[in-house]
């Protein structure tokens, strides 16, 4: 049975100087750089909204992010099997039912 894809849009926004910065929902921190991303309703800085698994830049790659058990992942990782290393941060992320990461 094939599974339903849960994917959503990322969008680049360039950041208005008089508009109040906002806060970056990876590292909580304001977000003052010329662009972010927003992507699942909340805004992100470019670094910030990366892949779980591989660490690459979901804002470059291209305009889609997936999400499995409230892991951030690319579509490559989406698709492949899941390693160990995924299903320990599922377990972890179950029990904190965060989607920050430890690393
Ligand atoms: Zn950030
Ligand atoms: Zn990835």
């Amino acid at each position: 049975m094939q599974k339903k894809e849960k994917s959503f849009g990322i969008q680049m926004l360039s950041v208005q100087p008089d508009t109040k910065p906002k806060g970056c929902a990876g590292c909580n921190r304001k977000i003052k750089d010329r662009y972010l991303l927003k992507a699942l309703d909340k805004y992100w800085h470019e670094d910030c909204l990366k892949c779980a698994c591989c660490d690459c830049r979901l804002g470059e790659v291209g305009s889609t992010l997936y999400t499995k058990a409230n892991l951030i992942l690319c579509r490559r990782d989406y698709l492949r099997e899941l390693g160990d290393f995924i299903q320990q941060q599922i377990t972890y992320i179950n029990k904190v039912g965060s989607i920050k990461l430890e690393k």
